[in-house]
């Protein structure tokens, strides 16, 4: 079968990266968590007392930031190494890295940094790769580019059943201020905001299971491969 691209866009806690995965070890794909980068660098910042109100610190830092996946050999869950530390869960449940990484990831230097990074595992085709701007900056000419969205209640309950699971308590308002203020930064700072690629495919998913619309990204897949695109 002939290999490809796949983007996924879409809002916070949408359920990007569980669909990518999902579709990543089916079709036997490599699979990139670009939102796991820019929280990476976020928490870089932190654990280092740079203030990410001053832009030209976080430049200084990125050369000292490198940031790659792992694979844990008996899950086969991929994750997130920062300077060769697994930051996986940190990443994940750091409020303060919830709350800033949408103004880490409005520095411009910061996302070219990145999206180099981002382009290169890209390189070779059989990728799956989510964030809010794959389809329109870091792969315009991928092959398949979906993009998710859903109720924003629906999603913040998604979250907090995630956050509760790995023994972080909040509150769902809590939560869902987080995801209405990440999605207002994302889609109107001026580099690279969220949106919709023209030629994107959109789904909602708030009232389709994982499996549901799994299947549903599935035949698009076979569809392209069949019709050769
Ligand atoms: O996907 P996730 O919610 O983990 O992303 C965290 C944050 O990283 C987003 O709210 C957004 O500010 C930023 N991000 C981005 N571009 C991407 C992926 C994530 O700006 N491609």
């Amino acid at each position: 079968m002939k290999k490809i691209t796949i983007a996924i866009d879409g809002y916070s806690s949408c359920g990007k990266s569980t669909l990518a995965k999902q579709l990543a070890k089916t079709l036997a794909y490599r699979y990139a968590d670009t939102g796991a980068m820019y929280r990476a660098v976020t928490l870089y910042l932190f654990q280092n007392q740079i203030d990410i109100h001053h832009p030209e610190m976080v430049i200084s830092a990125l050369p000292q930031i490198q940031i790659s996946f792992g694979i844990d050999k008996d899950t086969q869950e991929q994750f997130t190494l920062l300077n060769g530390e697994n930051v996986e869960n940190e990443i994940r449940v750091n409020p303060r890295v919830a709350s800033a990484v949408s103004d880490v990831s409005s520095i411009s230097e910061v996302r070219r940094f990145l999206v180099k990074q981002q382009q290169a595992m890209g390189s070779e085709k059989g990728i799956v790769m989510d964030g809010r701007d794959i389809g329109t900056v870091v792969f315009p000419q991928a092959e398949l580019k979906l993009f998710i969205t859903a109720d924003p209640k629906i999603r913040a309950q998604r979250r907090l059943d995630e956050l509760e699971e790995k023994g972080q308590h909040t509150t769902f308002d809590e939560v869902l201020a987080n995801l209405e203020k990440r999605d207002h930064m994302d889609t109107t700072r001026a580099d690279s905001p969220l949106l919709k690629a023209d030629d994107a495919i959109e789904i909602d998913n708030s009232y389709l299971s994982k499996e549901e619309q799994l299947e549903k990204v599935l035949q698009l897949v076979k569809g392209l491969q069949v019709s050769g695109n």
